[in-house]
């Protein structure tokens, strides 16, 4: 079931309009949207819109600084709206502009004046989408219940099957307490800026986050896909089995990971991985990635969506990277917070400004 690993990076979009933009024709700039941040979902009929111009070395493709200029932009490929010229700041501005229901794409162009002619420059593509379906729905307390039995054992387990130095059971408890807090930490930090929080006890209301044992080697997790998080009092199944199972086949082979890693190390790894997973499942529960155009253009079950993320210019699915990218096409490299199979080199799971936006609106 799992998908084979492709090579992604990450800024590969980035990289390909400094292709295009690097061919020595015209000079190097290139216009850049400060604000509002780009790829989110808006509720206003109307956004203004606020970005600079950037100067760049030929040769090195490096920014140098923002110049003054005049920048125009356009919605959904129609008519440019009239040059604007930059001001305090270098930066241009074009205020309330009007957005379409849906998924809008916005573009543009600088220029700007030299001793030696025009130097024009590209406002890559970028969306802004508008929805008028979502309203804000208080906030959603999550309740992580660790009671069921044999849940430590299955994380003492992957403590010692995937480190060569032996631990004391001392080091075992304080392995599984440390693995704990740091799932805590992990939710906290995913859902930063939304008020999905933490507390201590369950209740109507409140979503439960219930950890189980489990006995397969395929199912991280599972919850209700809910749009709009119409019912808070939900359930969402964890099995530790899995991540051991998982872990156990396959961590040091497909991951940068190390028998010789160091305790501390596992810890993140592993609290990372099953951190990633409860926020997925929460976020499932909370409406993300709903299917289809009208939803959030999520597809293979309410997942963030490779074929929309290669056909649009958004940043939507990264192997695994994004927490709400397709089980199967989530490397376990990307769930430990790493950004490659081979060396070490930290990428903590995150939800993209796209959900983030969804979340914020619906649970500000
Ligand atoms: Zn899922």
């Amino acid at each position: 079931m799992r998908a084979p690993f492709s090579a992604r990076p990450a800024s590969r979009k980035w990289v390909m309009g400094l292709a295009l933009v690097a061919i020595p024709l015209f000079g190097f700039d290139r216009g850049c949207v400060t604000e509002p941040q780009t790829d989110i979902l808006v509720t206003t009929a109307t956004k203004t819109i606020r970005g600079n111009i950037g100067r760049y070395d030929d040769s090195t493709l490096v920014w140098q600084e923002n110049v003054a200029g005049s920048a125009r932009l356009r919605v959904n490929g129609g008519a440019f709206l009239p040059w604007t010229a930059t001001g305090s700041g270098n930066l241009w501005e074009f205020p309330n502009v009007a957005l379409s229901l849906g998924v809008n794409v916005l573009d543009g162009e600088t220029k700007r004046s030299t001793g030696s002619g025009t130097v024009n420059g590209p406002i890559d593509d970028f969306i802004l989408e508008r929805k008028n379906d979502l309203f804000a729905n208080g906030s959603q307390p999550v309740f992580l219940d660790w009671s069921t039995a044999g849940l430590d054992a299955e994380i003492k387990a992957i403590a010692t099957s995937t480190l060569s130095t032996p631990l004391t059971p001392a080091q075992q408890a304080a392995f599984v307490a440390d693995v704990k807090t740091g799932i805590r930490n992990f939710f906290t930090n995913a859902y930063a800026n939304v008020a999905v929080t933490l507390v201590e006890a369950p209740g109507t209301g409140v979503h439960t986050v219930k950890f189980l044992v489990g006995t397969g080697c395929n199912l991280f997790g599972e919850s209700p896909g809910d749009y709009k998080n119409t019912n808070k009092t939900q359930t969402t199944k964890i099995y530790l089995h899995t991540f051991r199972c998982v872990m156990e086949d396959r961590l040091i082979s497909t991951t940068p990971a190390e028998l010789t890693d160091s305790v501390a190390t596992r810890v993140e790894d592993v609290s990372t991985a099953i951190g990633r997973t409860v926020a997925h499942e929460v976020g499932h529960s909370l409406g993300l990635t709903a299917d289809g155009e009208a939803y959030l253009h999520g597809c293979e079950g309410f997942h963030n969506c490779e074929a929309y993320d290669d056909a649009h210019p958004a940043d939507r699915f990264d192997v695994g990277h994004h927490i709400m990218d397709a089980g199967p096409k989530s490397e376990l490299f990307a769930r430990i917070g790493q950004s490659n199979p081979n060396t070490r080199s930290k990428k903590t799971p995150y939800f993209e400004k796209y959900g983030k936006s969804y979340l914020q609106i619906i649970h500000p």
